[in-house]
């Protein structure tokens, strides 16, 4: 078992307690997205992150009932796929703006 493993959380939905600590989460949800209410394609989710607080992992107080959409939408933005952030933002203008002037343009005034 890698870092790799340990640092994205998923050596939780190994263990041997995981099965019924999900279905206690989702029983005591009612079955239902906590979020939006839908009642299909629930998943469990950790509130706070496996990669911050292993010592949680195990612990129903800190798992909620998600429906997939909610769930990923919640993993996007831990994972810090957030739109573009301001440097990101300032490196796109800039090469626009460089396709926007090409180089040929100077350097012609002779000819
Ligand atoms: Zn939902």
């Amino acid at each position: 078992m890698g870092m790799r493993f340990q640092r994205h959380g998923r050596w939780v939905y190994r263990d041997k307690r995981w099965p019924a600590l999900r279905i206690a989460a989702k029983r005591r949800d009612g079955f239902k997205c906590v979020q939006c209410g839908a009642r299909h394609r629930l998943e469990v989710d950790h509130i706070e992150p496996v990669r911050t607080h292993p010592e949680l992992s195990f612990e129903l107080t800190n798992l909620q009932t998600l429906c997939g959409k909610c769930h990923a939408s919640k993993t996007r933005i831990e994972c810090g796929h957030v739109p573009l952030s301001p440097e990101r933002q300032k490196w796109r203008d800039l090469l626009r703006d460089m396709q926007r002037n090409p180089i040929e343009q100077k350097g012609n005034d002779h000819a």
